[in-house]
């Protein structure tokens, strides 16, 4: 069964072709040309639902699954910030790093070291019998320094609950078990399973 990713960021890309071993995962853009998708959601739900309809009525094939992630960061002390502005945090056109390096410095300037956080993911999964959206949640530590080379965003300044390391040090296989990807996606194939 093919399902159909309604995002460009390599990052998830990867981890959930890697989650999702028994099918085909592919992302929008090997089927037609990417085009800008507002996010105007006010949830996670909200966004990830957005954009996988988005996708699914620009696609010719009302056969296909079509799936998508919405995720983000929240941290305590930033109440909460930035949640589903993540991808935004350092501006409109904002890359990872400068994403990265504006929260280290966010919470810096609260003058902790690191904050308990937590990150989100909102899969919702659109097809022509319906819509469906599950979630996950990683609970952890955000520090104000980044360590590792590994994962992809936010993920070399945090530290999940129950180890020493971050995202960034620990291996793939670690994240892939604890993720909020991880657990919504595997709500997700239950549903899929289903059709
Ligand atoms: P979205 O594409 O609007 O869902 O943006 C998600 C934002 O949250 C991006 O800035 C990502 O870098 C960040 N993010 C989501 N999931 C993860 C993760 O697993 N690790 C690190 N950063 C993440």
């Amino acid at each position: 069964m093919k399902l159909v990713l309604a995002t460009s960021n390599k990052g998830k890309v990867r981890e959930i072709q890697a989650l999702c071993q028994d099918y085909e995962v592919i992302p929008y853009s090997q089927l037609i040309k990417e085009f800008e998708i507002v996010e105007d959601g006010d949830t996670f739900k909200e966004n990830a639902l957005i954009k996988a309809r988005a996708v699914f009525n620009a696609l010719n094939d009302k056969d296909v699954i079509v799936l998508a992630d919405d995720s983000g960061i929240s941290v305590d002390i930033l109440d909460g910030k930035p949640g589903i502005y993540s991808a935004r945090h350092a501006g409109a056109d904002a890359n990872d790093k400068d994403n990265l390096y504006k929260l280290i410095d966010d919470i810096k300037a609260k003058g902790v070291k690191s904050s308990p956080a937590h990150y989100t993911a909102a899969i919702a999964i659109v097809t022509k019998n319906g819509e469906y959206c599950v979630h996950g949640w990683m609970y952890g530590t955000a520090l104000t320094e980044t360590i590792g080379e590994g994962g992809f965003g936010y993920d070399p300044m945090f530290v999940p609950l129950g180890y020493d390391k971050t995202l960034g040090e620990l291996d793939d296989e670690i994240k892939k078990k604890l993720s909020h990807r991880a657990k919504a996606l595997s709500l997700a194939k239950k549903i899929i399973k289903s059709f």
